[in-house]
């Protein structure tokens, strides 16, 4: 495998842990058993990937499905949940949306020794 997509494996697994203790495992819109990881800036833009701030847990009806409230079917009124409910996260979310990073194996593993500590800080809460 190359080195690049194995460091970003192991990040977004680290990542994926980190968004199930920050969120206690339940989904932050319904409270329901939370099984997927929403990045509210899309998980393309690299800058933002792997900030605890845009991991959000949610369930797979409150991600994709629901058409009532879904990150990605509703996105318009997902916003206006997120700006109710995590007013500062939307806040930090408009401020980051354009940032920007070029992902260099040395980012990656910068992103790695980051994501060790933050789970190690949460696993102790
Ligand atoms: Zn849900």
């Amino acid at each position: 495998m190359n080195p690049k997509k194995a460091l970003r494996l192991e990040a977004d697994a680290l990542a994926r842990k980190c968004a199930d203790l920050q969120w206690l495992g339940t989904c932050a819109v319904c409270g329901r058993t939370g099984t997927e990881v929403h990045h509210l800036i899309s998980r393309a833009t690299m800058a933002t990937r792997y900030e605890p701030e845009n991991l959000m847990l949610l369930c797979a009806g409150c991600h994709q499905h629901s058409s009532e409230l879904s990150a990605h079917r509703t996105p318009a009124r997902f916003r206006e949940w997120l700006m109710l409910k995590h007013c500062d996260t939307l806040v930090w979310v408009d401020e980051h949306k354009h940032d920007t990073v070029t992902a260099t194996i040395p980012w990656y593993q910068e992103q790695i020794k980051r994501l060790k500590a933050t789970l190690a800080r949460l696993e102790r809460t």
